[in-house]
């Protein structure tokens, strides 16, 4: 079996009684303003890119273990732009950007990596006090920060802990001032509950079934191949991941062409396919691995490509299904390497796929293969995603000046450099009414007379 705990990485569970006294410290550190400073904060975000650089290898060893290999870089930026918490410039009064306390961040184990610092640096750019929960599923990352953070970073300012449902729940009870969730929408109404009770500020980065849609007119071949990359990445394990694809019946011979082709090049039969392959993840443990295993098992699709898997290695192929509506498939996010196809009337395609994902939950991402402009309009406006995505997948992601994230059932908040740290700001308004205003308002003081209103 592929997935293995490395005993250097283990990941210790927070002990329940400590969980409170996390929590103090942190309010503690806030009140104190210790994380006000921005030389501070600029000090404690060049730690972090230290101590990414300097375990490097170590990083990548215990996500490797648990997954995958991936990065920070594009938010090391953060620390170049300490002018971003000044206060704005406006004329006398003036909006200035504040911390808004003690904050927790709840981060899942697909890119443990990326999903658990990104937050943070928000929040630490921002001048929070952090409480970052870590996903007990990918222990070796947790083991492992949970090791070297303490190393590098202010302890009075940001505390992690580890564990799996009760110290979550623990950690919950008590008030926050912004909580940050990356998972599962089932979770998020857990987490918003929780939240209610102290009235504190969510942000939900969520999933869903991200759709893609093809017209019959684009390069069919390219579109396949831009999707296939999009699946196969860390094994559609990713909440972008295309996880269906609308198409006319007229396009479907010659994507499916262009998927063959393209699964050729990436992962040639001749060594095996992506189950022999190193470039292809594996399902992140045992428990994932059977639930997609059993989608397929269900589904009463068609499988056009793929199909095989190996439970030894947790892997399983990238795997085409054309499926009807009302199929499982087409049910809950997949989260696996399936891309399950639908093909819908040729006559009114694009309105009716628009339709189509109109009458289901509003996805985080949509994509549309089309360099039509009229056709881009119309998915544009008969749509609701929290991003649209023209002529490739998940490459939004690199663009690191358009804000992420979902509407409705897929999150709402928006996250990337800037963003992620006015989340954990809010725009205080600021006002000096120098005494040199008083004749200018002195009416408004009683006793009023007629005068007082004729003005
Ligand atoms: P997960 O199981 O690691 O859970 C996420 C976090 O929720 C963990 O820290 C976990 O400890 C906590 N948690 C689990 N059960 C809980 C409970 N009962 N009460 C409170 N907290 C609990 O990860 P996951 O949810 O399986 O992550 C995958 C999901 O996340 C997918 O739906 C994916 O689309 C979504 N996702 C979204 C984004 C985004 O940015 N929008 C990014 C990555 C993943």
């Amino acid at each position: 079996m592929i997935k293995k705990d490395i005993k250097q990485f283990q990941m210790v569970d927070t002990p329940m009684e400590e969980i409170p006294k996390i929590h103090t410290s942190l309010r503690e550190t806030f009140s104190s303003r210790k994380t006000f400073p921005i030389a501070y904060r600029q000090h404690q975000l060049l730690q972090i890119a230290r101590m990414l650089q300097e375990n490097h290898e170590t990083f990548s060893e215990a996500i490797f273990a648990d997954l995958e290999i991936t990065g920070v870089g594009g938010e090391k930026s953060y620390v170049e732009h300490p002018d971003l918490a000044e206060p704005q410039k406006v004329w006398r009064p003036k909006i200035v950007p504040t911390p808004k306390g003690a904050v927790l961040v709840i981060s899942p184990w697909n890119y443990p990596l990326i999903l658990s610092i990104q937050a943070t640096i928000g929040a630490i750019a921002a001048g929070c006090t952090v409480c970052l929960k870590l996903s007990e599923v990918t222990s070796n990352y947790a083991g492992c920060l949970q090791q070297l953070l303490p190393k590098y970073l202010d302890q009075d300012m940001i505390r992690i802990v580890c564990g799996g449902v009760a110290e979550i729940t623990k950690v919950l009870e008590l008030k926050w001032d912004h909580i940050f969730y990356t998972g599962n929408g089932m979770v998020a109404r857990i987490i918003s509950a929780a939240a209610a009770k102290h009235l504190t500020p969510l942000t939900l980065e969520l999933g869903g079934k991200s759709p893609v849609i093809v017209d019959p007119k684009c390069d069919l071949e390219l579109a396949a191949k831009r999707t296939l990359w999009g699946k196969v990445t860390n094994s559609g394990q990713i909440c972008v991941s295309p996880d269906y694809v609308l198409l006319p019946p007229s396009a479907l011979t010659g994507y499916l062409n262009g998927l063959k082709k393209a699964y050729q090049e990436m992962y040639p039969a001749e060594q095996g396919g992506a189950l022999k392959s190193e470039s292809y993840a594996h399902s992140i443990n045992l428990q994932h691995f059977k639930r997609v295993k059993a989608l397929l098992e269900k589904t009463n699709g068609k499988i056009l490509m793929g199909g095989r898997m190996d439970e030894e290695e947790l892997k399983i192929e990238p795997t085409v299904v054309l499926v009807k509506e009302g199929d499982v498939l087409l049910e809950a996010e997949t989260f696996g390497p399936i891309l399950t196809v639908v093909e819908l009337e040729e006559e009114g395609f694009v309105r009716k796929a628009c339709d189509w994902i109109s009458d289901r939950d509003h996805p985080l991402v949509l994509y549309l293969f089309s360099t039509d402009e009229e056709i881009q309009k119309e998915v544009r406006r008969y749509t609701t995603s929290g991003g649209l995505v023209f002529n490739d997948t998940f490459m939004q992601l690199d663009c690191k000046v358009l804000p992420f994230g979902g509407v409705g059932e897929s999150g709402y908040g928006r996250q990337h450099l800037a963003q992620t740290f006015e989340i954990f700001s809010y725009e205080r308004s600021t006002v000096d009414i120098p005494a040199a205003a008083e004749p200018k308002i002195a009416l408004r003081y009683p006793p009023y007379t007629e005068h007082s209103f004729n003005i």
